[in-house]
């Protein structure tokens, strides 16, 4: 597995978030996290990249080498990208100037001009509106952009919190299409969403998290058949 996640808990104070949370991502994999608001889908993400404000304990190995403890800017250097709910670009700078500033480590940085390359060929637009302010760019221009620039980090593992929120159908239907031509360049994908169908629809696996704690995972396609899922985020559908 890329991506292990074993036994995480996280706290903040005496408010328990997380419990005895075990994920795995494999190379090339989607993988998809569906919880209510408050479940502790961010709480995830956020000590995985190393910086979640509670209390975290439980261990996490990319590629078997731990890096619970670490500090955010060591773990996107040693391969996990994160793109915070927000999207937090920058939006008095250039997409351009978005883009280079994920290219902050040493690694990345000798791979900024292949890495530039790869992410103007997923997203032409952005290789369009490169001279353009980030805050002038559409919403889903804008996640683009956010995704992007966590591609500059030369990822193996790609988080994404909520990508799709506040994005129209059409924008969510090719932000979904988006990732999954990013995992068959290689890179293990872990998102969090509440848009359960179209992002089951491109997963491979996904794990219910409620109040914290795992009460399910299943190939994305029985999930989507699930009929607990389907009343708990498909609308009963
Ligand atoms: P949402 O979908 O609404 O963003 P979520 O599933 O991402 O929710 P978290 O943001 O991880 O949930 O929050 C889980 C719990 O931890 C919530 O009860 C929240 O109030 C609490 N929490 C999150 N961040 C903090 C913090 N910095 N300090 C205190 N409590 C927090």
């Amino acid at each position: 597995m890329m991506l292990d996640i074993r036994n995480l808990a996280a706290a903040y104070g005496m408010h328990r978030a997380l419990a005895g949370v075990s994920i795995t991502v494999a190379k090339g994999e989607i993988v998809v996290i569906l919880g209510a608001n408050g479940a502790g889908k961010s709480t995830l993400l956020r000590a995985v990249a190393g910086m979640c404000e509670g209390q975290v304990q439980g261990d996490v190995y990319l590629d078997s080498t731990p890096i619970t403890g670490v500090a955010p800017d060591l773990i996107v250097e040693q391969g996990i990208a994160f793109v915070p709910e927000g999207r937090g670009i920058f939006g008095e700078m250039t997409v351009a100037e978005n883009l280079a500033l994920g290219a902050y480590s040493k690694h990345a940085r000798a791979r900024q001009a292949e890495n530039l390359a790869r992410v103007y060929e997923l997203f032409p637009k952005l290789r369009e509106r490169r001279s353009q302010m980030a805050r002038t760019m559409s919403g889903g221009e804008q996640q683009m952009v956010a995704i992007g620039r966590a591609m500059m980090a030369d990822p193996k593992i790609l988080m994404l919190d909520e990508p799709s929120l506040g994005l129209s159908p059409l924008l969510c239907k090719e932000l979904f299409q988006n990732l999954a031509k990013i995992s068959k360049t290689g890179l293990g994908v872990l998102l969090v969403e509440q848009n359960a169908k179209q992002s089951l629809a491109i997963a491979d696996r996904g794990y219910l998290l409620e109040n914290g704690e795992i009460t399910g995972q299943d190939d994305a396609k029985a999930l989507l058949t699930n009929p607990a899922v389907q009343a708990a985020y498909l609308g009963g559908a």
